[in-house]
């Protein structure tokens, strides 16, 4: 293959039926793949009839056109469906090996539908594609599964679900080689409702580049680019994505205990220097990546794994006014076992740890209670106790005990680890994101923050529409090739068009690139527009809009969101209902 197999993997977990379907091709260039592909099949498959959590979902699991050829981070995969937990479009992508290896089985998707019997996995090797009872798994934790599976990084790799999937917690998350994470928006609940616990992929087909010596050159000018930047050569290696964590906070823009203040004093026990100096064993990379951003860590009690990445440190951390880095990371390997989005996980507990000292749930929960986390994780897993709401999501939380401004979400989706009050931008990134409130769907960070490419005033409004929508539809692109964002710190988009253009012998510009991104862009607002959200769902929760920061940097600040959004509107060629016209699909 150069690029594209042209096949997709069709299974109805339902009937048992196992299809080879041709791609269209013409789709897969409009689309690319990843992310902005699975948007095109999800348009086909799901209408606004079908409930999340019913056989009539889908799970869409896309590669993209460069997986698996070896460019850097060329190791990410995506999936798409309607998410359990806010009723948009559902995407989320992830690292590691699954992705490569399930490219290398010959198919650019796998779509899974209906709903098995009894619990199964989906085996696919260059013997067949298999479905096999699950049942002896079911109940297991994601590390005990994905080892039992026989999970051999560069050969055989395991996806699956954990407790939290089989339980229909709408925070689930899918975890694939043990440690990463198809996190945001609750597809783990869609793959458990569908009583499918594990997805083992093993392949030998390769993704060759249609010019070799293009290819070459591509990936030696990309390891330039990846070498010559700071972020990418050293804080990313160094301290991990947590690197920012003292960066945020110094300029007030660290949410803290529910989004009550913008910074946290004790920041820098939770930092990426923090856990460089205390708790890291080695730095790691997914195939194919020179940058080595992952964390391997060992708390004092003796427990190891993956973690924590910045969000999961802040979630965790900050957000419930915790300074305890070995809990914050324990309760990171707790939620990569039980398959958790640890974003959402946290910010959820921060909500009830709010609704609670305010004497709106019966609980002595309180910020700062570090000791809790093990066991408020473990019964959101399980829906035991307060638990069984906490799997609910903060929004529906919040709603049940009378109080739905204290739910830090946009659509549905936990807010991440940027109070918008300090990066004026992030806050039209939340507001208009199509999965709910994210950071990786346009990240102003960089313009706002690190002076990626230069530095734009973070309180300012006038203009940041442009700038916004510029970065969501590069973010779709990145999603969609697949890549890995933190790549792209280093490499621009001139670069993957080029590395494209080699993979696929078909000629594309860093125009082309983009022209894609805001397609997908719009097809994902379309999807949205038809399952019922209007514009009235593109704001923020009522603290961010009307309660200014009460100290730090960002003192005195609201989120100016209303003319940015006429603004963004207008840039997008959007009628004033945020409806795209005509002439833009
Ligand atoms: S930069 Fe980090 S997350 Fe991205 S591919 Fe490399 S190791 Fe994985």
């Amino acid at each position: 293959m150069h690029g594209w197999s042209g096949k997709i993997l069709d299974i109805d977990l339902s009937s048992g039926s196992v299809e080879t379907r041709p791609l269209d091709m013409e789709i897969a260039r409009q689309f690319l793949g990843g992310r902005g592909l699975g948007a095109r099949l999800l348009w086909d498959l799901v209408g606004p009839e079908v409930e999340p959590l019913s056989p009539e979902n889908v799970l869409i699991f896309t590669t993209g056109p460069i997986t698996a050829s070896a460019s850097q981070t060329s190791n990410r995969f995506n999936v798409s469906s309607k998410s359990p937990l806010t009723g948009t479009i559902l995407h989320a992508n992830s690292g590691g090996w699954w992705g490569m290896q399930f490219k290398r089985t010959g198919y650019d998707v796998l779509i899974v539908r209906g709903r098995a019997e009894k619990p199964s996995l989906i085996e696919i090797t260059p013997d067949g594609v298999k479905i096999e009872d699950a049942g002896h798994l079911w109940g297991k934790g994601v590390f005990e599964t994905t080892e039992l599976l026989g999970q051999n990084r560069n050969k055989r790799n395991v996806m699956c679900i954990g407790p939290a999937g089989e339980n229909l917690v709408r925070i689930a998350a899918i975890m694939n080689d043990g440690e990463r994470a198809l996190a945001r928006g609750g597809p783990g609940a869609v793959m458990g409702s569908k009583n499918l616990k594990a997805i083992v992929v093993a392949g030998k087909e390769k993704n060759q580049p249609a010019d070799k010596d293009q290819f070459k050159f591509m990936q030696y000018e990309t390891g330039k680019l990846l070498k010559a930047s700071p972020l990418t050569s050293q804080a990313l290696p160094e301290f991990g994505t947590a690197v920012v964590m003292n960066v945020i906070n110094e300029i007030g823009a660290l949410p803290t205990r529910n989004f009550q203040q913008s910074q946290f004093e004790h920041a820098d026990k939770i930092s990426g220097e923090a856990i460089t100096e205390e708790i890291l064993v080695k730095n790691q990379a997914c195939w194919a990546c020179p940058i080595t951003c992952t964390r391997i860590s060992k708390t004092a009690s003796g427990k190891e794994g993956e973690g924590p990445e910045f969000e999961s440190a802040w979630a965790f951390g900050a957000q419930c006014g915790i300074d305890d880095l070995d809990l914050i990371t324990e309760a990171n390997f707790l939620c990569n076992d039980m398959g958790l989005d640890t974003i959402s996980m946290g910010n959820t507990i921060g909500c009830a740890m709010e609704l609670a000292e305010r004497g709106l749930l019966d609980s002595d929960l309180r910020f700062g209670q570090a000791e809790t986390l093990h066991d408020l994780i473990q019964d959101t897993a399980y829906r035991q106790g307060l638990g069984n709401e906490l799997a609910e999501g903060s929004v529906r939380l919040a709603a049940k005990h009378g109080a739905p401004e204290i739910a830090m979400a946009v659509k549905g989706l936990e807010l991440p680890a940027y109070d918008p009050r300090g990066m004026q931008g992030q806050g039209l990134v939340y507001a208009t994101s199509n999965r709910g409130a994210c950071h990786e769907t346009g990240n102003m960070l960089g313009p706002e923050v690190l002076a990626l490419p230069r530095l734009i005033d973070r309180f300012a409004t006038q203009g940041k529409a442009g700038i916004v929508s510029v970065h969501q539809n590069s973010a779709a692109v990145i999603d969609s090739l697949v890549y890995c964002k933190f790549a792209n710190m280093a490499v621009a988009e001139e670069f993957f068009a080029r590395t494209l253009t080699a993979v696929t012998g078909e000629p594309y510009t860093a125009d082309d690139l983009m022209k894609v991104g805001e397609r997908v862009w719009n097809l994902e607002r379309l999807y949205n527009l038809r399952e019922g959200f209007t514009k009235e769902d593109d704001t923020l929760p009522d603290r961010l809009l009307n309660d200014p920061v009460v100290a730090g940097p960002s003192k005195g600040f609201t989120v100016n969101l209303a003319p940015m959004l006429v603004e963004y509107y207008q840039f997008r060629g959007w009628d004033e209902n945020g409806v795209p016209k005509p002439e833009k699909l």
